[in-house]
C-alpha cells in the first residue's frame, strides 16, 4: 500500500505558501527589520538598488561578490524561520517560493 508522504509543515513554509500581495505586504513589514543595511557586505550598489531581505527573495542580481562579514545569524527575521545559511545575498533564498 503506497504511503501518504507529507512534507513537514515549517515556519517557513508559510511564506511560501502566500499570495504575490500577501508576500509583498510581508516584505514591507520587514524592510527595517533585516539587518543588511548596517552589514560590511552591503556595498553602496546594493544599497542605491534597494536590496535587502536576500534569505526570502533571491540572491543580489549583480552588486555583491564577496563576503565581508554577515549579520543574518543574529537576524530576528533568520531566528523567526530557522534558517540554517548565512551570506544570502551570496547564496540566495531559504525558501522556495510556488510558481
Ligand atoms: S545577506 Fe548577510 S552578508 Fe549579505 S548583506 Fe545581508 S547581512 Fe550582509
Ligand atoms: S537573514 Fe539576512 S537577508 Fe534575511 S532579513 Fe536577516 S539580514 Fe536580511
Amino acid at each position: 500500500m503506497a504511503k501518504c508522504v507529507q512534507k513537514p509543515s515549517t515556519k517557513a513554509s508559510r511564506l511560501e505558501r502566500l499570495s504575490e500581495e500577501e508576500f509583498d505586504k510581508w516584505i514591507l513589514s520587514k524592510m527595517d527589520v533585516c539587518q543588511c543595511l548596517d552589514c560590511s557586505t552591503h556595498n553602496k550598489c546594493a544599497k542605491n538598488s534597494g536590496e535587502r531581505l536576500y534569505c526570502v527573495v533571491m540572491r543580489s542580481p549583480f552588486c555583491i561578490d564577496s563576503k565581508k562579514g554577515c549579520l543574518c545569524k543574529d537576524c530576528p527575521v533568520s531566528l523567526e524561520f530557522g534558517f540554517k545559511k548565512d551570506y544570502h545575498c551570496l547564496v540566495g533564498a531559504e525558501i522556495v517560493r510556488k510558481a
